[in-house]
């Protein structure tokens, strides 16, 4: 029932139909996006990243939770927006009551612009444009550059400098995937550097002109049309799209996709959404 695609260096997991359901799993980084559904295959996985909290992107928190209990693992990391975490938590804590068993569950109150570092990874929140408190999140990397006054130098003349003690390098953010939805594009106008992204996942609601562009704001999400406008500014080895309406099958989301996306765009575009066949469940 889970989708499975390749998105430049990782592969990306899960479920994602509109309002439904969506839940993604990269297992490179051991992190889950939203938990709207909850695999039995992602109990590996030990952190979460909740972008808001509609049921399709976190009814499910519970269930992750006992499938890790299940395993005999700890609950999960749970990143969440500061908005939602008490309410998040609160539901948490009564289902913890229903079950008569504790349920520890570390929960981090995410904040636009306030990087969290996990392990040798950062996550980056950033605001999302919805109707309800929402954010995305980036992966990134902080790598050491050479400066470029030192770019030209040979290896010896580098050992030298730094044999000396002098400054050679500075730290870029490199990201490395990241996720955006529930939102109106606006969202890549306020935060460029998204498009830089090695890997873009990003959500795509409606398709063709069954919804205008207009009905797709109104509901604070975003449209195809707005994405082949702006084809030329996306910059990322791979953009996954996804959280497509229900009311497309999977196979046309395909043909309409491969239809609408202007070529250059097409062979970067990831559709997340089973080749054949209906939507899972
Ligand atoms: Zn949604
Ligand atoms: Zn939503």
């Amino acid at each position: 029932m889970l989708t499975k695609v390749s998105a430049g260096p990782v592969s990306v997991v899960g479920v994602s139909v509109g309002g439904v359901y969506t839940s993604l799993l990269v297992p490179e980084l051991d992190t889950i996006f939203d938990v709207g559904i909850a695999p039995r295959s992602f109990v590996g996985a030990s952190n979460v990243l909740i972008s808001h909290g509609h049921a399709d992107h976190v009814g499910s928190l519970g269930s992750l939770i006992g499938l890790r209990g299940l395993a005999r693992l700890p609950a999960p990391t749970v990143y969440l927006p500061e908005e939602i975490k008490d309410d998040v938590e609160e539901a948490i804590r009564a289902l913890s009551r229903t079950q008569r068993r504790p349920l520890e569950v570390p929960f981090v109150p995410m904040r636009p612009g306030v990087d969290v570092a996990r392990g040798d990874l950062w996550i980056r929140p950033f605001r999302t444009l919805h109707s309800v408190p929402s954010l995305g999140y980036a992966l990134l990397r902080k790598v050491h550059k050479l400066k470029q006054q030192f770019l030209g130098e040979s290896p010896a003349e580098i050992q030298a400098r730094k044999a000396a003690g002098q400054d050679l390098f500075r730290v870029e953010d490199r990201v490395e995937l990241a996720y955006v939805t529930d939102s109106l594009i606006d969202v890549l106008d306020s935060e460029p550097w998204l498009l830089d992204a090695r890997v873009l996942i990003l959500e795509c609601t409606f398709i063709d002109e069954r919804k205008s562009r207009q009905e797709a704001r109104e509901k604070m999400h975003v449209h195809l049309d707005e994405i082949i406008e702006r084809a030329e500014t996306f910059r990322s080895t791979a953009l996954v799209l996804m959280h497509f309406s229900q009311t497309h099958q999977p196979a046309e989301v395909h043909r309409i996709l491969s239809q609408r996306l202007p070529e250059a765009l097409a062979a970067r575009v990831v559709a997340f959404a089973p080749e054949r066949g209906n939507w899972p469940g």
